[in-house]
């Protein structure tokens, strides 16, 4: 069964490159490009993976991830912050807020896919027998 992930991101490029990259793996996409959209479209799909920019319009990224834990069929959802902030203490507030982990932008192509399987819990070996 493929893995359902939601990307909420309102920058194109970014939507662009990580939707790419989630369905080449096998992914199936959902996209939502403002906070309160996310919200909407994670409770109508249950997605099995969100990912979530923070800079957002509407409703920032820490409130989304904030409210999507107040809902009981969205609490165990991984949720993986995507974000340019640099700042120290950036990284505490998306997990205060609900989120599992922390991927800053520029997403790097190379590496992308194996942390977003890391906070899928998938053993590297499950896909791939023979290893990588
Ligand atoms: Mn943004």
């Amino acid at each position: 069964m493929k893995t359902k992930t939601l990307i909420i991101e309102d920058n194109e490029n970014n939507m662009y490159l990580t939707s790419f990259l989630l369905e080449n793996s096998g992914h199936e996409v959902y996209q939502a490009y403002d906070g309160q959209a996310g919200v909407v479209l994670a409770k109508e799909i249950i997605p099995d993976l969100i990912l979530l920019d923070i800079q957002l319009p509407k409703m920032n990224g820490y409130d989304v991830a904030r409210e999507l834990r107040r809902d009981r069929s969205l609490s165990a959802i991984p949720i993986v912050a995507i974000t340019s902030y640099a700042m120290p203490g950036d990284r505490e507030k998306a997990l205060e807020a609900g989120c599992n982990g922390y991927i800053k932008k520029p997403i790097n192509p190379d590496t992308f896919l194996v942390k977003i399987e890391s906070y899928l819990g998938k053993d590297a070996t499950e896909n791939n027998p023979a290893g990588r």
